[in-house]
């Protein structure tokens, strides 16, 4: 049996970006795939060069319409970003790109705080079992408050927000982040290069009181440290959770959602979004890390693990024509498609054929031999393949249930 330290799936993130219209997701997006090397022209949504917004008619509108997959990668991580929109009149496409997460970044606007559409579109990532990490942008706005956007977060989307980051300086003066669980500064010069040191100490005292703030929200949640805790209450250095301790705590707190781990920063002045690389991958889980998917076979329902050489199962997400021709979008969630392979739609039972499989880059499409379980990539070659279609192994048909569906799951901070 695969373990998860031998399992290469173990640092793949299937990750979206879920936020109000202008919260800015499309900025914090752009800034991720840049510092990722998926892209090396920085985009600005005002010139319409934005690398996600592959469609004329989105970049004219200047929102988020249409879903793209684009893969980078931080860390030794494969990150797989799956733009969701935000319009609320799209939320169709909204649910269905939630089917293929495996988590997200809900962004909101550091001014405004929770939004109606912010909470609309969590309610659906709840009910889809998406875990989440939040980012408050928008910090060096006049008006950006991180308190009172985390004290939104509590009481309009019912979560224990579990305040990770204070903000060194306010407004037009914002220049780094405390990072309060390794207790350091994170700070961005003018050019956005970033230096990594000491809490200062003039901001000590604060930055060990909201510590401390933190390691109790996550004792009353966690039980493993709840009882570090109890044990080191008093420790001389100020910690009564180890560091390991409390990272190791915000991600299980993090997959199975009782609390959310709350970032800050501003995507517009590029600064913040290197920790936020950090939490995707520190927190959010790998396809290994989330539930088997659910299907239905000859009337009976059926799981399949995340595992290559299992049937293949795969769901389309979305379909679009462009240059290189028809893409359809989908999300691998067991075995192994290859380059040149029959597959079967589920629903219809026709054959399709899958000619090409691109992993899609901002600036590029990679054209790859094969794509396994927990993959997203784009295939060209099916003809008639829309949203919402099972593609799978001809001797082995299943028709995919939307994963991770549950009730709405509601916890009282
Ligand atoms: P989206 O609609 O959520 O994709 O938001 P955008 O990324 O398009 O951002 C909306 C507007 O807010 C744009 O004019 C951005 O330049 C601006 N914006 C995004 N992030 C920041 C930020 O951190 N600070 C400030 N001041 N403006 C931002």
């Amino acid at each position: 049996m695969r373990t998860h330290l031998s399992n290469p799936l173990t640092s793949v993130r299937n990750l979206g970006i879920l936020a109000h219209v202008d919260a800015g997701k499309t900025t914090v997006t752009e800034r991720m795939l840049y510092l990722a090397g998926a892209t090396h022209k920085r985009g600005e949504v005002h010139d319409g060069t934005t690398v996600t917004d592959f469609d004329s008619q989105e970049r004219d509108r200047g929102i988020t319409i249409f879903a793209a997959a684009v893969s980078c990668a931080w860390d030794d991580h494969r990150i797989n970003l799956i733009d969701t929109p935000g319009h609320v009149d799209f939320s169709d496409e909204v649910e269905r790109s939630l089917r293929v997460l495996d988590g997200a970044i809900a962004v909101f606007d550091g001014v405004a705080g929770v939004e109606p559409q912010s909470e609309s579109v969590w309610r659906l990532a709840d009910r889809y079992g998406v875990p989440r990490i939040a980012f408050v942008n928008k910090l060096d706005r006049a008006g950006a408050d991180l308190d009172a956007a985390v004290e939104s977060i509590r009481r309009r989307l019912h979560k224990a927000p579990l305040v990770a980051q204070l903000p060194i300086g306010r407004e037009d003066g914002f220049s780094g982040v405390l990072d309060l669980v390794r207790m350091r500064s994170l700070v961005w010069a003018a050019d956005g290069g970033l230096r990594v040191g000491p809490v200062p100490d003039d901001l000590a005292a604060e930055a060990w009181r909201r510590r401390r703030v933190l390691e109790e929200a996550v004792a009353e949640l966690h039980a493993d440290a709840l009882e570090e805790f109890c044990a080191t209450r008093e420790a001389p250095d100020g910690r009564a959770i180890s560091d390991a301790t409390l990272a190791a705590v915000l991600r299980d707190l993090t997959r199975t959602g009782e609390g959310v781990v709350v970032l800050c920063g501003s995507a517009y002045r590029n600064r913040g979004i290197e920790p936020l690389l950090d939490a995707v991958v520190a927190y959010l889980p790998s396809p290994l890390d989330v539930p088997p998917v659910r299907g239905e076979r000859d009337g009976e329902e059926q799981e399949r693990a995340a595992d290559p050489a299992a049937p293949l199962a795969a769901l389309v997400f979305k379909v679009s024509s462009t240059a290189t021709g028809r893409l359809t979008y989908l999300r691998v969630y067991s075995g192994t498609m290859r380059k040149g392979d029959t597959v079967l739609d589920a629903g219809t039972r026709r054959a399709e054929r899958v000619a090409r499989i691109l992993r899609v880059r901002a600036d590029r499409h990679t054209e790859v031999d094969r794509a396994v379980a927990g993959d997203i990539v784009a295939v060209v070659g099916p003809k008639a393949a829309r949203a919402g279609t099972t593609l799978c192994a001809p001797d082995a048909p299943l028709l995919l249930e939307p994963p991770n569906v549950a009730e709405p799951v509601v916890s009282v901070a």
